[in-house]
């Protein structure tokens, strides 16, 4: 048997990470740093939290880390951070498309302007740049990227129709970008996350609350852990820890798949 490589792994790699400032997106930034990658990391934030972050996920193993505004739902910001990630960092090989947003509302209500945010960043940023890091994967014969999309890739709930449409998008683009990258070295996964405490996960208390008319604090219990096999939030550093073994060599061989961290969620 192989055993898997020690050290710094992904030493000379750049990986680019979308909606990196915070939750699943950062966790996966400090998980790749480690293992030597350089990081473009990217969302919002205030700039002292944000230098925070850069330092941080530099201290991992001192590999280069820049951070770049773009604001995912706007094509030419996604290609300016593509393009200045190669020049200051190196040619992008790893793309983990981690940047999403929610709303929950009943469809007959639900914004046109928030339907048009949620499939502008959880799904068609995710096009645009997985199009501009494919020359160089194809130049290097090697990468990985990586789609976060959700448990609700693969099933609904009521009241996200724009987040479950997107993310059954995304975990349909990654079936064709996998198919396509497959000549050149490269995987394409989705990871399908149950609840996960972030911020994302904080702003739906309310939210779900008013939807469903129950109070925010039955909302954890009722609405949240509901559906968990396991009465657990899953957590950003269980999901880093599969983005960085989707990068090994170990996982050469899986692609084109769609994996459930998810609590027992789907398995009922
Ligand atoms: P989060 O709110 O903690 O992080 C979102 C990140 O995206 C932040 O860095 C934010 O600044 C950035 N961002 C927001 N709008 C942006 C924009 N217009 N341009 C650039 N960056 C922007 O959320 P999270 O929970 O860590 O979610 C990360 C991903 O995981 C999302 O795609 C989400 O759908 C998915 N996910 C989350 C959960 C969960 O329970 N938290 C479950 C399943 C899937």
């Amino acid at each position: 048997m192989t055993t898997p490589s020690t050290g710094f792994p992904l030493a000379g790699k750049t990986a680019v990470i979308t909606g990196s400032t915070s939750g699943i997106g950062l966790a996966i930034a400090h998980g790749l740093a480690h293992a030597g990658a350089n990081v473009m990391l990217n969302g919002f934030g205030s700039p002292d939290d944000i230098r925070k972050a850069v330092v941080a996920v530099k201290a991992e193993s001192g590999s280069k880390v820049a951070y770049h505004p773009a604001d995912d739902s706007n094509r030419d910001a996604v290609h300016d951070m593509i393009a200045t990630a190669a020049q200051e960092l190196g040619p992008v090989q790893i793309l983990v498309n981690n940047v999403g947003v929610q709303h929950v509302e009943p469809l007959e209500t639900f914004p046109d302007d928030q339907w048009e945010k949620i499939i502008a960043l959880n799904l068609s940023s995710a096009f645009y740049t997985t199009k501009a890091v494919i020359p160089a994967i194809k130049a290097e014969k090697w990468g990985r990227i990586i789609n976060i999309a959700s448990v609700h890739g693969l099933i609904a709930s009521p009241f996200k129709s724009a987040y479950v449409a997107a993310k059954h998008g995304l975990v349909g683009l990654t079936k064709v970008t996998a198919l396509e990258l497959a000549p050149f070295g490269a995987t394409c996964n989705a990871i399908c996350p149950g609840y996960v405490e972030t911020p994302l996960v904080q702003k739906q208390i309310p939210e779900q609350a008013k939807a469903r008319g129950i109070s925010e604090a039955d909302v954890k219990e009722k609405v949240f852990l509901e559906h968990h096999a396991i009465k657990e939030f899953v957590t950003t550093d269980q999901i880093a820890a599969l983005a960085l073994y989707l990068c090994s060599d170990m996982a050469a061989t899986l692609t084109g798949v769609a994996l459930p961290v998810d609590c027992g969620w789907i398995a009922a």
